[in-house]
């Protein structure tokens, strides 16, 4: 396993003198894509957005009083059923992305800062995401549970909601991500996620453990503040209860800090190891996006959605100090 990283430095000419500024062209250790570091300051200020909230909150179809009359729903796995396991509710997404795609809208309330999320929000979502994988015709899948909240992250409904994605096909990152476990398995007799954390933890990427899973910021970020989770439990499916709560608190610590640097705006995923085989484990990224506000403006720009290359302007070293000390 390698952590290969590139300079160059560039010269500028400011105020009358010349300053020097690193990249960092970063190669992520199993799949070798690129991600540029650039450590130069981001205005995370966000103007207030009161009337979006209430606005949106008008026409929401996840909103209690709305969901029933709104949603759609799963004709085949949810038999036309809405689930319920307590703030959250499951319904097929309107817009499917796969075979089998549903929303499980995760809170009550319309809008929630990051830091107001608690564990039990995701727990739920994640235990009806079971129950569904666990009714799922015999064959293989790509499973990803994935979060996009607020405009920013690329969601068109505020109200906080997860997708859940099973596809016959695999997302392009996935199969690498397949293919190069697969290749890793053959060669180090061991899974990359479990290689990687020997080779992680303690060190300066760490940030801390919760039940049954370990937190480390990725060499190679593809976002901003980038962290990864590990699980000590493989398949998503057959977690137990302790392993989808140290998720959910792994998750709720994170946007914790993500609210004291001054974002509010994030994307989550897992890739899950189910139906794939031993070489994989079930792996799940965070990252924030620049902050929602009036005047936003969106971190993915053309070298991400034309070049594949993520540009990132938080070093993972630096991030993960801040996050050991709060864990
Ligand atoms: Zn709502």
């Amino acid at each position: 396993m390698e952590f290969r990283k590139e300079l160059e430095v560039s010269k500028i000419l400011i105020g009358g003198k010349v300053e020097e500024s690193v990249v960092e062209i970063r190669y992520d250790p199993l799949t070798l894509q690129t991600s540029r570091v650039v450590r130069k300051g981001i205005s995370l200020k966000s103007e207030g957005f009161e009337e979006e909230i209430e606005s949106t909150k008008s026409w929401c179809p996840f909103c209690e009083e709305r969901i029933e009359s709104m949603v759609s729903r799963d004709p085949e796995i949810m038999k036309g059923e809405i689930w319920r396991r307590g703030e959250c509710r499951a319904f097929s997404n309107l817009i499917p992305y796969s075979r089998y795609s549903l929303v499980l809208r995760l809170t009550e309330k319309h809008f929630l800062r990051p830091s107001e999320f608690k564990e039990t929000h995701f727990f739920d979502a994640f235990k009806l995401v079971q129950d569904y994988i666990n009714m799922l015709p015999n064959d293989k899948f790509f499973i990803t549970v994935g979060m996009n909240y607020l405009k920013p992250a690329g969601s068109s409904i505020m109200h906080p909601h997860i997708q859940f994605l099973v596809s016959e096909n695999s997302p392009d990152y996935f199969a690498r991500l397949d293919w190069s476990a697969l290749e890793f398995m053959e060669s180090n007799r061991k899974d990359f996620w479990l290689a990687l954390l020997d080779r992680e933890k303690g060190g300066e990427r760490y940030i801390g453990r919760t039940k049954k899973t370990e937190w480390i910021s990725a060499f190679a970020p593809k976002g901003l503040m980038h962290v990864i989770g590990i699980p000590e439990e493989r398949e998503f499916a057959k977690m137990s209860d302790d392993q989808l709560y140290g998720f959910s608190e792994g998750i709720v610590k994170i946007l914790n800090y993500y609210e004291t640097k001054g974002f509010n705006s994030f994307n989550f995923a897992f890739f899950c190891a189910d139906k794939l085989g031993e070489h994989f484990r079930t792996n799940f990224h965070i990252v924030a996006r620049t902050p929602f506000g009036k005047f936003y403006w969106c971190d993915v720009f053309f070298p991400k959605i034309l070049q594949d290359e993520s540009v990132v302007f938080f070093a993972p070293e630096d991030y993960a100090k801040e996050l050991r000390e709060i864990w």
